[in-house]
């Protein structure tokens, strides 16, 4: 990523929300605190926050000299979003299998006529890989005009070798096509490819033999996860996975009781994994393992809300138990098409009773614990990347009380500014015009 040689002041923000704390992932009484300034600045140097405090002392630093500056006088000052959980990669949306199930077809009748996850992989495998990138790219740009700086990709709707490499790579190359950080993840255990209906084993074998290999030979991702249910991977199954993708110097994170109680959560947690992600059945024991272990809760309800469930995940009992919880879109075109993060903040309050910094802290600094980049972003902090949105509010609580709309008026990455609501997305300094 190329860094923007300059200086910035951003000065008074009414509120600035620098996430400041410990070096490590907030948890219990913690997951609340947002280092609320009031009447605050940041001072940017080089892509880098030099300095994120009161307005008084910020100024007096920066001394006599004229820098470039920027009013945020009105609004919120905040880290950019860290998305830890996403699927962005893939060709259409599934508008139909959408009305169907509103209209009462169950998950298995929309699969059976050629809906569901499999149409999405048909299209992914017919498609190259720039008609891929092409699709992508106003997707990225959306994210980051919602206040998203960095954002979790996954393969999966490939579900063989050619497929799966040609979605890494498309992730690898769109890396460099927006400024949106992305951090890969293999998920070639998303769904059992429809060549091995019947006999699962042989397509665990195909990931284990073929997959992952070239995958780790390419570098092509950082993380391996994993959609563990009794039909895709059973825990036998994930864990000889995890196993193997662990020789490869892949970290682990995983779907885990989504729809059922797998045991999954437990399996993640054993083995060390980053995360363990939507979590929306899960039991009192998990939630106590949770709070021992250093892995992350990540909680994902736009898919609970978009599926018309009320299965959240329990957001309460984990946070009051001191597990690390932190939030994410989980945008894909079957079950979760958000990417906006701040309409994940109003769920997270409205149905899950998260309180508004709990839900800030989680969507900042804990997803960026969450993808292992918690000493480069997700607060304002000297030495941190400079990301982060000026948000058109005077009072943080009011982006998930004002909800379904962008209060973005402005994001910055690494210290440039990357989208502004006065000025058309892609017009505003393009990548490669400094
Ligand atoms: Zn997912």
């Amino acid at each position: 990523m190329e860094i923007y040689r300059m200086e910035l002041l951003i000065s008074p923000c009414s509120q600035l929300l620098t996430l400041a704390g410990p070096a490590a992932p907030r948890r219990g009484a913690e997951q609340a605190e947002l280092g609320l300034i009031v009447d605050g600045a940041v001072w940017i140097v080089d892509g880098r926050i030099k300095m994120a405090g009161p307005r008084s002392q910020v100024e007096q630093a920066v001394g006599a000299r004229s820098i470039p500056g920027i009013s945020a006088e009105g609004c919120v000052v905040m880290p950019g979003f860290v998305d830890c959980h996403s699927h962005p990669v893939f060709m259409e949306s599934r508008i139909s299998d959408f009305e169907r199930r509103i209209k009462g077809s169950s998950y298995q009748e929309i699969s059976a006529s050629g809906g569901g996850i499999l149409s999405t992989v048909r299209k992914v495998r017919a498609a190259t890989e720039e008609e891929l990138i092409q699709k992508t790219i106003p997707r990225l740009w959306s994210f980051l005009a919602h206040g998203t700086t960095t954002l979790e990709a996954k393969s999966g709707y490939g579900l063989n070798l050619e497929s799966e490499l040609k979605m890494l790579e498309a992730i690898r190359k769109l890396k460099k096509l927006t400024p949106l950080e992305l951090v890969p993840t293999f998920l070639g255990a998303h769904e059992i490819s429809l060549e091995y209906r019947d006999h699962p084993g042989g397509y665990l074998e195909e990931i284990i033999n073929s997959m992952l290999p070239e995958v780790g030979r390419r570098k092509l991702a950082e993380y391996c996860d994993g959609f563990v249910g009794p039909d895709i991977l059973t825990l036998a199954a994930a864990e000889s996975l995890f196993q193997a993708a662990r020789n490869y110097g892949l970290k682990l994170r995983l779907h885990a009781d989504q729809l059922s109680h797998s045991g999954a959560a437990r399996l993640g947690v054993r083995m060390g994994a980053i995360s363990v992600d939507h979590l929306d059945r899960i039991g009192e024991e998990e939630v106590a393992l949770l709070a021992e272990s250093s892995t992350s809760a990540v909680l994902l309800p736009g898919s609970v809300y978009h599926l018309g469930l009320n299965s959240y995940p329990p957001a309460r009992r984990l946070i009051e138990a001191g597990a690390v919880v932190a939030l994410a879109t989980d945008f894909n075109p079957g079950s979760s098409p958000v990417l906006n993060m701040q309409m994940i903040l109003s769920l997270a309050c409205t149905q899950m009773r998260m309180t508004p910094a709990e839900a800030v802290v989680a969507a900042t600094i804990n997803g960026a614990y969450a993808l292992d980049r918690g000493s480069h972003c997700g607060s304002l902090e000297a030495g941190k990347q400079a990301d982060l949105c000026i948000m058109d509010v005077p009072d943080y609580r009011e982006i998930p009380y004002y909800f379904g709309v962008n209060h973005c008026r402005m994001v910055f990455k690494h210290g440039r500014l990357v989208c502004s609501k006065d000025s058309p997305i892609e017009n505003v300094n393009p990548i490669g015009q400094a």
